[in-house]
């Protein structure tokens, strides 16, 4: 590719909304642009790192047996009516009519759709096991798109679903998209750790997020560098949480007044300590109609880690909760009460703690509700006395480093990452609600068993960033790099060597399979340097006259304090 062709945009200031890092590098980096609130248009130079990073997905994924179709982005909301997802989805999902006033939804997975297709094309034991996959654009209604690509409500997600006969190959499919994770991020050059998350309902203990290591990561993970335990916060800390349904929460729904009260009021409604930590209690109802009002109400008391920011992540990823409850986002809760984001708080909690359901249900009258807002709170809200019989709640610890791993293996520390991945053993919650059954050896109809396994595409780009910058821009990795190499003349238009030789070089370099670009735009040398050290191109070979009187060019890798001198002779074999 040579720059006069290609299409290269970049900026010395990063727009005012780019809070973070990665979102500002690749605003000034010229990756993307913004078109609205969590929705970009891939910039040429974005997208040959998208496309890199398909390709390291679509390779992996082929190896590992998986096979790739694509499936619609719209939906017909009959398919998520089945499971009931249309209705218990909060507004994170996008629903749209057609022209003949039929409901359909942009999709932010595909369970449905490939379960659907399931049921209908896989008939016999002998097709099984299946993994279908696609890499498709994705649409969340994520209550705050931030961060650039890293929370889109657009994205492109590769989303991929196994299909086993029983739950020993089911294990066996999950194994192998694990193992095919582990290569993929592997190859992508990024440091990474694939750490427990929550089953919820589903149980066992089949779910893995994979977390690209990063200090401005919103997870925090826990791991023991001795052991093979790695978790996330969420099920290191055993998220706890007492529920109440029906009756309560309409208690609640007719009593709350509005007024002000504060974290330290929470506490000492719950009896809770109040500690440096903050955490959350979050409120929420998962029957929802499409509207967003409430169906039919159940209300989980959940407590949450983390920062208000980042209630909604992890309200959002908790479902289905030991003891059987459901939880739906945060965001219902702003149908529900009037007021904005859904959670309580904040409130702290001191290591160890056990919350006993029942003295915290019997502190439930004259509540305060609300968001962690000034005037969003809600005080005077009756749970009611005749709540059904609690369930225990399980115990709340903070995980500190230096705590013994629960393995016994070693003492634990922590570390913050960015979700890239999450592999997720599904069991036959789709299967049966769809009725997506083959038949066995002996012609009976068995439930499919399923599991699930997403790689954010787009994501990735954010994360990569996040864990490899320096002041002077991007550091891609060379497997994901826009261009590996990139070739730059020095006073061309002055020197006919210089031009001859750089074209030779990037001809060979091209010759030899090499994403090399050569910048033939004529810039000088410290615009030129500051756009590629910014575009975070890994390997920059510069030709200057008077070099190449000594038979020399210059090497640098992004990395690198300085350049070195390399014979010209010689630096193919160096970029090789
Ligand atoms: P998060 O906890 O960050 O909201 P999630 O658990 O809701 O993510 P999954 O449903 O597990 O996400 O989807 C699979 C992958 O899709 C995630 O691991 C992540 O890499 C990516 N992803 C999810 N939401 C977004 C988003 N809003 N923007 C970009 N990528 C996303
Ligand atoms: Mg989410
Ligand atoms: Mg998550
Ligand atoms: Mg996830």
């Amino acid at each position: 590719m040579k720059a006069s062709q290609f299409f290269i945009s970049t900026l010395k200031e990063a727009p005012a909304d780019a809070e973070i890092v990665s979102h500002k590098l690749m605003m000034r980096a010229g990756m993307i642009k913004r078109l609205g609130a969590g929705i970009y248009n891939y910039m040429p130079m974005g997208l040959r790192v998208i496309r890199k990073v398909e390709k390291i997905i679509r390779e992996e994924m082929d190896a590992a047996g998986a096979v790739e179709c694509l499936m619609p982005v719209i939906q017909p909301a009959e398919l998520w009516q089945e499971t009931g997802r249309f209705d218990k989805m909060g507004p994170e999902l996008l629903r749209v009519k057609d022209r003949h006033g039929r409901d359909f939804i942009v999709q932010p997975t595909s369970e449905e759709v490939i379960t659907d297709i399931a049921r209908q094309e896989l008939r016999s034991y002998r097709q099984l096991p299946k993994n279908f996959y696609h890499i498709q654009t994705k649409f969340r209604d994520e209550r705050r798109p931030r961060f650039g690509l890293m929370r889109g409500r657009e994205f492109t997600m590769k989303d991929a679903y196994s299909f086993d006969r029983d739950v020993d190959a089911a294990g066996r499919s999950y194994d192998n998209m694990y193992a095919a994770y582990c290569k993929i991020f592997e190859r992508f050059g990024l440091e990474y750790r694939a750490v427990a998350a929550d089953t919820g309902a589903i149980g066992g203990d089949r779910s893995h997020e994979f977390q690209v290591i990063a200090e401005t990561g919103e997870d925090a993970i826990v791991y023991c560098p001795t052991s093979d335990y790695a978790a996330n916060m969420e099920l290191a800390e055993g998220v706890a949480l007492i529920g109440t349904r029906g009756a309560a929460t309409q208690a609640l729904a007719k009593t709350p007044t509005p007024g002000k009260s504060t974290c330290e009021d929470v506490a000492a409604l719950l009896g809770l300590p109040l500690a440096q930590t903050v955490k959350s209690l979050v409120l929420a109802t998962d029957e929802l109609d499409k509207d967003g009002h409430i169906v039919k109400t159940q209300v989980w008391l959940l407590l949450v880690r983390g920062d208000h920011e980042l209630n909604e992540v992890k309200a959002g990823k908790v479902e289905g909760l030991k003891g059987g409850f459901r939880f739906a986002t945060g965001v219902e809760i702003d149908a529900h009460f009037g007021c904005k984001p859904g959670y309580l708080g904040p409130i702290g909690l001191k290591a160890p703690l056990k919350i006993v359901a029942d003295r915290t249900v019997a502190n439930m009258s004259d509540f305060v509700c609300g968001a962690n807002e000034a005037d969003f709170h809600f005080t005077g809200a009756n749970w009611g006395r005749d709540l059904p019989e609690p369930d225990v709640v399980a115990d709340i610890r903070n995980v500190v480093a230096g705590d013994p791993s629960p393995d016994g293996k070693g003492v634990l520390a922590i570390q913050r990452g960015i979700e890239v991945g999450h592999v997720f053993y599904l069991g036959t919650k789709y299967s049966a609600a769809m009725n997506a059954t083959f038949l066995d050896e002996n012609g009976k109809p068995k439930l499919l068993e399923m599991g699930c396994y997403g790689i954010g595409v787009t994501r990735i780009l954010g994360a990569a960033i996040e864990q490899n910058h320096d002041a002077r821009g991007i550091i891609w990795p060379d497997a994901i790099a826009p261009f590996t190499v990139v070739v730059c003349p020095i006073g061309a238009d002055r020197s006919a060597d210089v031009k001859a030789a750089s074209e030779k070089l990037y001809d060979e370099l091209r010759l030899l399979g090499v994403d090399v670009l050569l910048d033939d735009r004529g810039e000088r040398p410290g615009a030129m340097f500051a756009d590629w050290e910014l575009i975070g191109v890994p390997h920059r070979v510069v030709l200057g006259d008077r070099g190449l009187k000594e038979g020399q060019v210059e090497y640098q890798g992004r990395r690198d304090e300085a350049a070195t001198k390399v014979a010209v002779g010689d630096v193919v074999a160096h970029l090789k």
